[in-house]
């Protein structure tokens, strides 16, 4: 259990120019952040640029409000309950191991060099390395967090809902509105669409019901002797 030089320092420390101990955490720190953060502070004493803003432990707060999860590359798969079960998978990593989550770090925004790279963009998990309770408080690594229990089975429960609802409207935006209009008989050569079932095409057309509620679909004439009035969407060819 390591002290950190803040804590060796103590709470009233001041540095000869009158600036407290910054903290730029990481493992290593993403060099773009040590380097902007320099880069405002000398801004500062030189009276070219306002004081930057540092949150309660230190830390450039405009780098390190956000957690790692709220920009994270996998969060659609976490969002709709997809996870990885094995390392090198493209699913969310918070079952083998990953704290993004709760961490606040912005390698997921920033990448760790040139913006490229990062730990969710190569298949990492996070450990947590920017925070103060790094590393015992996560340890064992690659184990799966405990609070993550409840938040993953919540989202796989709503997930797995969500994710058929979308495949069915996805199915349905896959279709130029003429193939409804035919029955879905689709007369390109690459067109090679399932047809979609009765229930798919309820549920398509309360869809459109609803997002045409208020407005016209396009393609449909609203003026006197139009298409609508005579109940078509699209003018003959
Ligand atoms: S991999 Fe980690 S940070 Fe990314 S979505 Fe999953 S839990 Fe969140
Ligand atoms: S392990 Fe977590 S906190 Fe550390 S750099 Fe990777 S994402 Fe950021």
């Amino acid at each position: 259990n390591s002290m950190s030089l803040m804590d060796f320092l103590g709470k009233d420390y001041r540095g000869t120019a009158g600036l407290p101990v910054i903290n730029i955490p990481g493992c290593a720190p993403v060099g773009d952040n040590f380097t902007e953060t320099v880069a405002m502070v000398l801004l500062f004493l030189q009276g070219i640029g306002p004081l930057p803003e540092f949150d309660e432990l230190g830390r450039p707060a405009w780098l390190f409000k956000e957690t790692v999860h709220q920009r994270c590359v996998r969060g659609g798969y976490y969002e709709e309950g997809i996870f990885a079960t094995e390392y090198g998978g493209k699913e969310c990593l918070v079952e083998i191991g990953c704290w993004g989550p709760v961490v606040q770090c912005n390698i997921t925004q920033r990448g760790a060099i040139n913006h490229m790279g990062g730990c969710m963009n190569t298949g990492g998990v996070c450990i947590g390395c920017t925070m103060p309770g790094f590393p015992d408080k996560f340890a064992p690594f690659y184990k799966t967090p405990p609070g993550s229990t409840v938040s993953s089975n919540a989202v796989r429960t709503y997930g797995a809902v969500i994710r058929r609802l979308r495949r069915m409207t996805q199915q349905y935006q896959n279709m130029e509105p003429r193939w409804d209009e035919s029955s879905h008989q689709i007369p390109s050569g690459w067109g090679q669409v399932e047809k979609p079932s009765l229930t798919s095409r309820a549920l398509h057309y309360l869809y459109e019901k609803m997002q045409f509620s208020d407005s016209a679909r396009p393609g449909t004439y609203v003026g006197e002797g139009s298409l609508k009035a005579k109940g078509k969407h699209t003018p003959e060819v």
